[in-house]
């Protein structure tokens, strides 16, 4: 699996690893930040 994402390898807390990102608010979400806020607005 895969866990580097080039679309978010911009990201200064993930870096990509948007699965493994170990920020504080990211650690309890399961996702980094930067694709949290992408799949919201994917739903609208
Ligand atoms: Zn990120
Ligand atoms: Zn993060």
């Amino acid at each position: 699996m895969m866990d580097l994402f080039e679309k978010y390898k911009d990201c200064p807390c993930c870096k990509g690893f948007v699965l493994n990102c170990e920020g504080a608010i990211c650690d309890k979400l399961g996702l980094c930040y930067c694709i949290q806020k992408d799949l919201q607005d994917r739903q609208n």
